[in-house]
Order: structure tokens, then sequence, then C-alpha cells
């Protein structure tokens, strides 16, 4: 349970706002923002590979690798997660590549993947907003408008976490669901 964890409710409680670690939070899956190589590295992929244990990177090298804008699914390993989702976000190059739509493509296929599976939350960390560049304002708008739809769209069940991990991306997020739910 997350009995310890303070968040904030959106839509009806079916999407939650906490601010810290993505491998903590006990819920069915978690995504990670991978890089193509799905090998891990540095940023939330490395703390989700340490956390879930050496048998998450082997579960990857068999998937092979996963393009900008899609998502694969693994089990959690060693983390409290029964999934991971594997997402590799855009990296920021000025804006005019496309990023918006890879980073909406993120959001989607990650939420299809989960309405697939026995998924009832999942927890999505702030993709492409650290090392990959990405503006959080912008990136902030993208992830809240996608997954509302999705939600809305779909009539996805599952509950939506989005786990800040720093404060300005938190305080972006709040602002912009208390605006608008
Ligand atoms: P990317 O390469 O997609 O930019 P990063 O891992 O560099 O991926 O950063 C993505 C976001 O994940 C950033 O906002 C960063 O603050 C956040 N982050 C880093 N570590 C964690 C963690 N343990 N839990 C949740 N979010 C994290």
């Amino acid at each position: 349970m997350n009995k310890e964890i303070v968040f904030q409710e959106f839509l009806g409680g079916r999407v939650r706002l906490v601010e810290g670690d993505i491998t903590r939070l006990d819920v069915d899956a978690i995504v990670n923002a991978a890089n193509k190589s799905l090998l891990g590295g540095g940023g939330v992929d490395g703390a989700i590979h340490r956390a879930a244990g050496p048998q998450l990177v082997e579960a990857c090298k068999k998937i092979g690798g996963c393009e900008t804008g899609n998502a694969v699914i693994t089990p959690g390993f060693n983390l409290k997660a029964r999934y991971v989702i594997h997402t590799v976000g855009p990296v920021w190059q000025g804006g005019n590549h496309d990023e918006p739509g890879l980073l909406a493509s993120c959001y989607r296929k990650s939420l299809e993947l989960a309405s697939q599976h026995p998924i009832k939350s999942i927890a999505f960390t702030n993709i492409s907003t650290g090392i990959y560049g990405f503006p959080k304002e912008a990136a902030a708008q993208v992830a809240i408008n996608t997954t509302t739809k999705f939600l809305e769209i779909n009539d996805l069940s599952s509950i939506v976490w989005f786990v800040c991990f720093d404060k300005e991306n938190y305080n972006l997020y709040l602002s912009h669901l208390s605006s608008k739910y």
C-alpha cells in the first residue's frame, strides 16, 4: 500500500499527483523513461534498474530495443510494481522534430499497454524532462492532456499516478491539474 505517501487527487480520483521516487511506489506498473537500447542509463532509468535487479536488463535484452514514442512491457522483478513499461521519450531538439507528438505517443502507448494487462494502477515519471531536455511546462501539458483524453475515450479503469521527482515539475503539474480538474 501507499499509506505513508501524501498525494493529491484529480478527475474524481482517477489521477493522482505525488512528489517522490517512482521506484518506491506500490502500483501495478511504473513507466520508465528508457532509451532506445533499453539497456539502462542514468536518471530514473538507472534508479528503476537498480531497484528491479539484474533480471530487468536481461528481460530488456530479449526485447532488443524500442523506438522513440513507443513502449514495451516487462515484469518488475524486485520492484513492488508487478510490471515496468519502458517508453522512449524524444530528445528535445528545439521543438521542430515532432517532439510533442512523440511525447504524447509515449503516454498513449504506455496506457494502451496497461489496458492490455491486469493493471489497475500505473505511475508515470516526467518523461523526457531530465537528460533529454524537453521543456518542463510543455511536457507537463502533453502528459496531462494526453492521459486525461485517453482516460475519457477509453474508459480505462486504472488509476494514473504522476510522480514528480523535482519540485519544479510537481508545481507545474499541480497548477495545470488544479486549473483544469
Ligand atoms: P529522460 O532521459 O527521459 O529525460 P531522465 O531520467 O533524465 O529521463 O528524467 C526524466 C524525469 O525523471 C526527470 O524529471 C527526473 O527528475 C525524473 N526522475 C529521476 N529520478 C527519478 C525517480 N527515482 N523517480 C521519479 N522520477 C525520477
